[in-house]
């Protein structure tokens, strides 16, 4: 099982890196869970997530770390962790420039492309549990997702862990407001699309399919059994490994196939 993890997308096989997505267009159902949570961001702060960058360093240093206690304190409040995750990671959490993003990232993967870099945003290496967005733009989404595989024991394959990954990222960026990019002139500029998106959706049909505690059980507790028992039980013995193998593969209409069938057994 690979340990580093970027947000991105792009799997370096052998190397131990797993890339995050980011692109955030669409925002999922938000679960009545969360719905009730106070939004620990002010005005103020929601800029800084949107890209305004101080170029005063002592102040720059500050809104990172502001950033930092900020999105720990969201995972930890709206997410059922598991006790040996409860500890502090804000300081294993770091925002930094594009230059500093790349050497990090080349001094943890030294086969990874300029080009690759280019296009990453955030990465978490499994090895140190230590999490780098690139700040500038919107880091919000990103830094969910960095944090929450910080806070996850998922032993779950590539796939499936980047999906739940994004998909409660972005569920819980819902509730922040739906941010988005709006111009000098007003307009919305659009986002790239995720990554993870087509991950994201046969995420939500397991959802459907066997409910959120099973998904928190397999994520968060590393209780996979959970979830494959789950999926069996509801589609027919063998599905969830049918399902994770089409995910892989990366084979989404099978996937989802696999998941609309009902178990006539
Ligand atoms: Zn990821």
């Amino acid at each position: 099982m690979s340990s580093l993890q970027k947000s991105g997308e792009t799997k370096i096989e052998g190397s131990g890196m797993k890339f995050g997505a980011d692109g955030h267009k669409e925002v999922s159902n938000r679960p009545e869970k969360m719905s009730h949570k106070e939004i620990p961001v002010n005005r103020q702060m929601e800029a800084q997530f949107k890209g305004k960058i101080s170029h005063n360093k002592n102040e720059l240093t500050n809104v990172r770390q502001k950033k930092s206690d900020i999105v720990e304190g969201v995972v930890k409040n709206d997410f059922t962790l598991s006790n040996e995750k409860k500890l502090d990671n804000t300081r294993d959490f770091h925002y930094v420039g594009d230059k500093e993003f790349g050497n990090e990232l080349k001094k943890r993967d030294t086969s990874i492309s300029e080009k690759e870099i280019n296009l990453i945003r955030g990465f978490h290496d499994g090895k140190d549990n230590q999490s780098f967005v690139k700040d500038h733009g919107d880091t919000y989404v990103t830094s969910i997702h960095e944090k929450l595989h910080q806070k996850s024991k998922s032993e779950l394959s590539t796939r499936l862990n980047e999906g739940i990954t994004e998909h409660f990222a972005k569920e819980r960026a819902g509730l922040f407001g739906d941010l988005k990019n709006i111009d000098k002139h007003g307009k919305e500029i659009p986002k790239p699309e995720s990554d993870y998106k087509h991950d994201v959706e046969i995420v939500k049909k397991i959802e459907a399919t066997v409910g959120k505690d099973a998904l928190n059980a397999a994520y968060f507790d590393g209780k996979s059994d959970v979830l494959n028992g789950n999926i069996d039980k509801r589609l027919g013995k063998g599905s969830y490994n049918r399902i994770t193998d089409a995910l892989e593969k990366k084979d989404y209409n099978r996937a989802s196939k696999l998941l609309d069938r009902q178990y006539r057994g």
